[in-house]
């Protein structure tokens, strides 16, 4: 194995920690995958818990879903991961969770309401598609996600009843979208428990918008070095360099949200 092929594994067995102990993942839920080569994907096997993998337990499939290397058998979920990069040859990394707040707003009807919180106008444009419910492991499933993932505007899906799709060039990129989608569902769960919540200042939204399509943009550029989307490797020479790292990438967001609640006040 390479050096890149083991980073790869090394990296998704750390995110997968993450998640697991932030709740994302409980029991043997949620499932990860990074491309490796034109027609090689890491991906985290099926019914395992995902917060104690070790690199070796990473199952590499082809892009047909055929497993080619790994004692475990690669997680159910497949096919959905395989479908987002069918529609999105920018990216390099499928994260997929059960965050529970952002679950419970599906399971009660609920969408995310837009223009409450910068960091939802920011990191999202203001929404998150919900993909209609479908059997987990099913093909349906990979297919319910198509049309939301498509939109290179959305870097995240809901899934109705079940949890969240996310997608980057990187699997950190990835759960990045996770960890914020689920924070402001927090966020607006707890305003609710206080009376409800107040919309954002309207001349603050498209401010806020602005600075999406700059993310959008600048997040082509923010990676390890090591994506390898089809899209990747025809637009940049490898190992590329990382344009703008995930800090200033960071201090973008915390400026705009900063401006935004500065200005509503
Ligand atoms: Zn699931």
């Amino acid at each position: 194995m390479n050096e890149l092929e083991w980073n790869l594994r090394s990296d998704i067995c750390e995110v997968a920690r993450r998640l697991y102990v932030a709740g994302f993942m409980t029991g043997s839920d949620g499932n990860l995958s990074t491309i490796l080569s034109d027609n090689e994907v890491l991906v985290t096997p099926s019914r395992l818990c995902k917060g104690f993998l070790k690199p070796s337990q990473i199952v590499k499939i082809d892009k047909q879903g055929n497993k080619l290397e790994g004692d475990l058998p690669p997680t159910v979920e497949v096919a959905m991961h395989l479908a987002a990069y069918q529609e999105r040859p920018d990216i390099c990394s499928v994260a997929h969770c059960h965050p529970p707040i952002l679950v419970a707003f599906t399971v009660a009807g609920l969408d995310l309401p837009s223009c409450i919180l910068p960091e939802i106008e920011v990191m999202f444009g203001g929404k998150l598609p919900l993909a209609p419910y479908a059997t987990p492991g099913s093909p349906a499933l990979a297919d319910s996600i198509r049309k939301g993932i498509r939109n290179r505007e959305n870097s995240a899906v809901l899934l109705d009843h079940h949890g969240l799709l996310a997608v980057g060039r990187d699997i950190y990129q990835a759960a990045i979208k996770v960890e914020h989608a689920e924070a402001a569902a927090r966020v607006i769960y707890y305003a609710r428990q206080l009376g409800g919540e107040k919309p954002l200042a309207a001349d603050s939204l498209e401010k806020l918008h602005q600075t999406h399509r700059k993310i959008v943009e600048l997040e082509s550029s923010v990676y390890a070095g090591y994506c390898h989307s089809p899209e990747c490797e025809e637009n940049t020479p490898q190992p590329a360099p990382a344009k703008v790292d995930e800090f200033e990438l960071e201090r973008i967001v915390h400026e705009a949200v900063r401006k935004a609640m500065a200005e509503s006040r």
